[in-house]
């Protein structure tokens, strides 16, 4: 890829829309609508939900009731019976409350099509720890898909199988999308990252810049993040610009406490900027109390004329 004149790079999750508000409310709703359909105690598929994101190295994935071993022994291995009675209307039930939930975070869209009219020529690139699909059905839902260039994410949610009877655990049409890697209508660069590469090490970003041609130009990028420790920490020790999106970790208590309720302790830490802001924290270049600030930190960084 030729090398452009400026980069911007952004975190998703806390950055663009309140990630913890949105995970909650739906998983919420998830949960509540297995447990009326089977009578399985909330508090049991919130603790076997711990066990399935820790074990799948992502607290986003998305098959996770046909992989609840109460729903399974509760269908007796019978797949199309709980794809059908259980899976089906559960992530609807998800689905229709990230209808209200899974928003932007207030002046997203105005500010990415301010910087798009202000900044033709410069990328966006979005970079996050979520699974790549994941990831591309957030910022379409969120509908700033069309303003991003590239998308990094990490690998796609492992598709799941009932070993007994030798049956893929998913719908026909959701398994159709998966295995067909949708993009979403998405024109630009798409790249899965290995495992591996996920935050605070510095290869997924180091990865942006290589594909842009920017490793000997990094005054020209700009990366923007929540957390303080890992975003701007390995902004920091890149040597890029750094802007802290701080409004991001202004998370109600009671939603951080829903969110452990199924959530691995190391999951928590990594989807929520936990520790505060201290003299060993990572000095932003600029910091960010609304996703407007935006425009202001790339006055104050990019095009900063020296
Ligand atoms: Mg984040």
């Amino acid at each position: 890829m030729k090398r452009t004149e400026k980069l911007l790079v952004l975190d998703i999750d806390n950055t663009v829309f309140n990630w913890v508000e949105y995970y909650v409310t739906c998983m919420r709703a998830l949960f509540e609508q297995v447990h009326a359909i089977t009578g399985i105690a909330v508090a049991i598929l919130q603790r076997e939900a711990q066990v399935i994101f820790e074990a799948e190295g992502t607290i986003e994935y998305p098959f996770l009731i046909q992989e609840m071993p109460s729903v399974v022994e509760h269908y007796a291995h019978d797949v199309e019976r709980m794809l059908r009675e259980a899976v089906e209307p559960g992530r609807k039930a998800f689905n229709a409350a990230a209808q209200a939930a899974l928003v932007p975070y207030a002046e997203v869209i105005e500010t990415l099509a301010t910087f798009r009219q202000r900044y033709a020529n410069v990328p966006v690139v979005a970079l996050t720890d979520a699974p790549r699909y994941v990831a591309m059905w957030k910022l379409n839902k969120l509908g700033i898909l069309e303003y991003f260039d590239a998308v990094y994410g990490l690998p796609d949610p492992r598709i799941p199988a009932d070993p007994i009877n030798l049956k893929v655990k998913v719908d026909p049409e959701i398994l159709m999308k998966h295995l067909q890697k949708s993009s979403f209508g998405f024109a630009g660069r798409i790249r899965v990252l290995p495992d591996d590469y996920e935050k605070p090490g510095t290869k997924g970003l180091k990865t942006v810049l290589m594909d842009f041609d920017m490793e000997s130009h990094k005054e020209d990028v700009l990366w923007i993040g929540d957390n303080l420790r890992k975003d701007v920490g390995l902004g920091v020790r890149l040597g890029v610009h750094t802007g802290w999106a701080r409004y991001g970790t202004i998370i109600r208590q009671e939603a951080r406490d829903q969110l452990l309720l199924f959530s691995p302790q190391q999951n928590v830490a990594k989807n929520v900027a936990l520790d505060p802001q201290n003299d060993q924290s990572p000095q932003p270049d600029f910091v960010m109390d609304s996703f407007k600030d935006l425009l202001a930190a790339i006055e104050g960084t990019l095009m900063k004329t020296p």
